[in-house]
């Protein structure tokens, strides 16, 4: 597992398998982890981080998980844990849709029986809306909803580096399905549009590589969705 390095604040984990990418943003001592995989990998992300030194001196950490879905939140309870044996202070982070299908174990939306788990339930504590920010040491990440792939689904956007991370809603020259429960084509037509007017120097997606040309690649998805 080779840590790919966004200076200066952002590493990027490449999901094995069917996990979601894993980001991590430090700053100071406190660091944001965006999605944690299916959980099945979870200790191999942890590795990298601390062999890469990136978990030095850390007090506090955000989990922010990007929607729903089990390749995305199935390494929740484990990251917690183990992050709390090594007295990091873990907190739990979502659009409130997300936060509360979470909370609630709604496996059908979570998808959990594609994997043959179930989700382990954490608290969240901050029930994020569209705009709502999130402060990780100096750094304030603002929250965009783009509902389409979920409810629940959300970018967040770091104004500094101009880095969106996008979950799936936007990949590498497409887009994420929308015929799983709760998705909507309608809505992931809204949430592309209302992504258009954001200025991105790398766009960090859920699976697959880093989307260094923004507007040619918003340009071939709306192609293809015929807008
Ligand atoms: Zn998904």
């Amino acid at each position: 597992m080779i840590p790919i390095e966004i200076p200066p604040n952002t590493i990027m984990l490449k999901g094995i398998s069917w996990d979601s990418n894993v980001y991590l943003v430090r700053d100071g001592n406190e660091a944001l982890i965006i999605d944690t995989g299916t959980g099945t990998y979870w200790n191999r992300y942890v590795e990298a981080w601390k062999r890469g030194g990136y978990l030095e001196n850390l007090e506090r950490v955000i989990i922010f998980n990007t929607h729903e879905h089990f390749d995305h939140v199935g390494g929740n309870s484990m990251m917690k844990r183990w992050l709390e044996r090594k007295r990091v202070e873990v907190l739990f982070s979502a659009h409130e849709k997300t936060a509360e299908t979470l909370e609630n174990q709604n496996d059908y939306v979570i998808l959990s029986f594609y994997y043959g788990r179930r989700y382990e339930p954490v608290k969240f504590d901050f029930k994020l809306r569209d705009n709502d920010t999130l402060k990780i040491g100096s750094l304030k990440l603002e929250l965009i909803h783009t509902p389409g792939h979920t409810a629940g689904s959300s970018c967040l956007y770091e104004p500094k580096e101009k880095l969106l991370f996008t979950g799936d809603t936007v990949f590498k020259g497409t887009v994420g399905r929308t015929d799983l429960p709760t998705g909507s084509h309608l809505k992931i037509i809204e949430s592309i549009k209302k992504l258009e007017s954001l200025d991105v120097y790398l766009a960090l997606p859920g699976h697959g590589g880093v989307i260094k040309n923004w507007r040619e690649n918003l340009r071939g998805i709306k192609k293809m969705l015929g807008l």
